[in-house]
């Protein structure tokens, strides 16, 4: 085990504390000497995330452990003993997601007792618990530090809109997959999957925000990890009238590319492609960092939405807007929306839709995810798609409901005048007269207007 000289300080503080420490587990330790020693587990890496309430610390294992955390005041810190156990590598404080964090320092107060001390510039409150193996993490003790300060004000996105107020703007709630722990899916160029969907995500929500009648909010806004559950919650708390989560994903067939549409469908996949995509989004808790308590939750949420038919037929007729503006600003995967039980989109009163903008695992589309011209192309054109949405079935009380000059389509390859009618509900002889149209033949790129009822 290799300490820096400058790294390898304990105060006085710190070791008293453990010399306080009941006699009882200081036997134990003794007792437990030998066999702990022949399986030490190595500590092997370490990283931070920091949200707008806490700060998550997470160290890499090579085998399960016992361990024992707590704080100290009078300067702010907090302590893990890690029973057992020794140091791998130097635990460097990437300073840039450390939150309260200010300082890790770290030694060992005896033979058989690994401690490492955060010195944080507040005070916190703590939950820890340890993950088996995941995806490419061994098993980790994860320690989440939450901010006492504050934590009413940044522990939700406030609701944006008073829902009761006339002319109100639809909220977009726009979830940037995957983050913190869990990258999403790595490009061969060592792309991120989290970095590029939160740049497509604040696209978006510039494109969203510039556009009269319409807000967006962002479920995350930096590098750190949200349950699936805590997403559409927060889209909830918010009263979204629509949630979309962002994506950009890997296949195994580097040659696969197009974006692509999906909703949620409790009773199968509608291809072997979209069942293999939902489930690897759904182990999205397991690297990213779940408690038992959250997946709790997430049960109930599960029973609860299944009979949510309106907002299922929602989610189909957005999901069908957005995919048809991705079709006109590049090439798409499917020529339909995709259907697989997608834990993010389980809300049961918000439509919700998962829109993967490219694949990351194709290397033409890797780099174009990283540029952005495309970001912004991706952008304008879910923006559009929702705003088809939004102006054909507005929500009562909107602006949008209330200034709608009657909706706009532009005729899509494949597009059929009956088919565009029963689209937005209305007679076929209702749409010919809008238009002046005699028979039945429509040119693709031509703009419909969609009479108001
Ligand atoms: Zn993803």
């Amino acid at each position: 085990m290799i300490f820096r000289e400058k790294q390898f300080i304990i105060s006085k503080d710190d070791t008293e504390v453990l010399e306080t420490l009941s006699k009882n587990v200081v036997f134990v330790f003794l007792l437990l000497l030998a066999p702990l020693q022949a399986f030490a587990a190595e500590v092997s890496g370490f990283r931070v995330w920091a949200d707008p309430v806490k700060t998550r610390a997470v160290l890499d294992l090579d085998r399960s452990t016992s361990y024992k955390l707590f704080t100290l005041q009078n300067p702010h810190r907090v302590v893990v003993d890690l029973q057992g156990s020794s140091l791998d590598v130097p635990l460097e404080l990437d300073k840039a997601h450390a939150g309260v964090i200010t300082g890790v320092r770290y030694g060992q107060p005896d033979k058989n007792t690994l401690r490492v001390v955060f010195d944080l510039n507040e005070d916190v409150g703590l939950k820890s618990f340890l993950l088996d193996p995941t995806a490419q993490y061994s098993h980790r003790l994860v320690i989440d530090l939450f901010k006492k300060s504050g934590r009413q004000r940044a522990s939700m996105i406030k609701q944006v809109t008073d829902i009761s107020t006339p002319n109100r703007d639809v909220v977009i709630a726009i979830d940037a997959g995957h983050g913190g722990e869990d990258p999403g899916a790595i490009g061969k160029r060592r792309t991120r999957e989290k970095d590029v969907v939160l740049r497509i995500a604040r696209e978006l929500k510039k494109a969203i925000d510039s556009e009269t009648g319409m807000q967006a909010v962002l479920t995350r806004d930096g590098d750190y990890y949200i349950p699936l559950r805590g997403r559409y919650e927060k889209a909830r708390k918010a009263r979204a009238d629509l949630f979309v989560s962002i994506h950009a994903d890997a296949f195994r067939k580097r040659s696969v590319r197009g974006s692509s549409v999906f909703v949620l469908s409790a009773r199968g996949a509608s291809s072997e492609f979209a069942r293999l995509l939902a489930d690897s989004e759904n182990a999205s808790d397991l690297v990213g960092g779940v408690t038992l308590n959250d997946k709790g939750d997430m049960l109930a949420s599960v029973l609860l939405d299944l009979s949510q038919s309106a907002t299922r037929e929602a989610s189909n007729k957005v999901a069908a807007d957005i995919l048809g503006s991705l079709k006109r600003a590049g090439k798409t995967h499917k020529s339909y929306v995709g259907r697989a039980n997608f834990m993010v989109l389980k809300s049961p009163d918000v439509p919700s839709v998962l829109v993967e903008t490219a694949f990351i695992s194709n290397p033409g589309e890797e780099k174009r995810l990283t540029e952005k011209e495309f970001q912004q192309r991706m952008a304008r054109a879910i923006t559009r798609g929702v705003r088809d949405y939004f102006y054909t079935s507005p929500p009562p009380g909107t602006w949008i409901a209330a200034n709608r000059q009657g909706a706009r389509h532009i005729v899509a390859r494949g597009d059929t005048l009956g088919g565009i009618a029963s689209r937005y509900s209305i007679s076929l002889s209702r749409l010919r007269t809008a238009n002046k149209l005699n028979g039945d033949i429509i040119y693709v790129g031509r703009e419909l207007i969609i009479p108001t009822s």
